[in-house]
């Protein structure tokens, strides 16, 4: 397999696959807590994971991951409160996205994919992907495609009730629930600890959103519904529904 995270090739064999047309695949995550029975970098791990898949099977590479997101929002991450989640202002994210992306235009990079892992980063990245092909415009490069996807998006129904058995809170509420638990539990066992899961049901919020914000409205464990029925073969479904589904978009889409 061919060698796919940039960060550890030396320039000249990154310049060749460049210029043979690899797109690039940026993972975007954060640092956020995910409740007392995981580490608080899924957001970076899961969509890191992915993209290493995806990028072998498409001829792709993989750019280090953008490891700090928008600011946890109460009813998708638990709320910016927390001890431990470390958030970027949404100009600082828009900023990160297109830098990142203009020197990649530079180098001759013409496809780049942003895999988001935080839900809050989605509109940041859309941002920063629109300043970024302006920038480029303005200096004639007009072959500059960029596609943005969550990787949860790509998880099917058929996938969902076999996980959930007709239980799924919505992806709102899996904020360090089954689905990402499952994930690190297939990938990285060793940041997960399921005797420390508290199980409760699922967070019930309001139609809107206070600022500032009232902080017991998120369960004590910082967890917005219980990962008590996570499962290393779920993270293995949801690995392989989500790998083969973006390969098979981004084969499409740069098509
Ligand atoms: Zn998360
Ligand atoms: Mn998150």
């Amino acid at each position: 397999m061919n060698q796919v995270r940039i960060a550890e090739l030396a320039w000249p064999v990154y310049a060749e696959r460049v210029g043979s047309g690899a797109p690039v695949l940026i993972p975007v995550g954060a640092l956020e807590q995910h409740g007392p029975h995981m580490s608080m970098n899924p957001d970076v791990l899961l969509p890191t994971a992915i993209a290493e898949r995806v990028a072998a099977d498409i001829g792709g590479l993989v750019a280090p991951a953008i490891a700090y997101g928008y600011k946890s929002q109460q009813k998708s991450g638990g709320g910016n409160h927390m001890p431990g989640t470390t958030s970027l202002d949404g100009s600082t994210v828009t900023s990160i996205i297109r830098d990142v992306l203009r020197e990649l235009a530079r180098h001759g990079v013409r496809k780049a994919v942003l895999i988001n892992g935080h839900y809050e980063n989605s509109a940041f990245i859309t941002e920063g992907v629109d300043l970024a092909l302006r920038e480029l415009r303005w200096d004639g490069i007009v072959d500059f495609r960029c596609i943005i996807l969550s990787y949860w998006d790509f998880i099917d129904q058929a996938t969902i009730d076999a996980i959930y058995q007709g239980d799924f809170p919505g992806w709102a509420v899996e904020h360090g629930g089954v689905l990402e638990t499952s994930l690190m539990l297939h990938l990285h066992p060793d940041l997960v600890d399921m005797s420390l899961v508290h199980d409760h049901p699922p967070a019930v919020f309001p139609p809107y959103d206070v600022f500032p914000i009232k902080p017991e409205w998120t369960p004590a464990s910082g967890c917005l519904s219980s990962a008590k029925r996570a499962r290393a073969e779920h993270g293995e479904l949801i690995l392989r529904v989500c790998v083969q589904g973006i390969s098979g978009a981004l084969q499409t889409a740069f098509d």
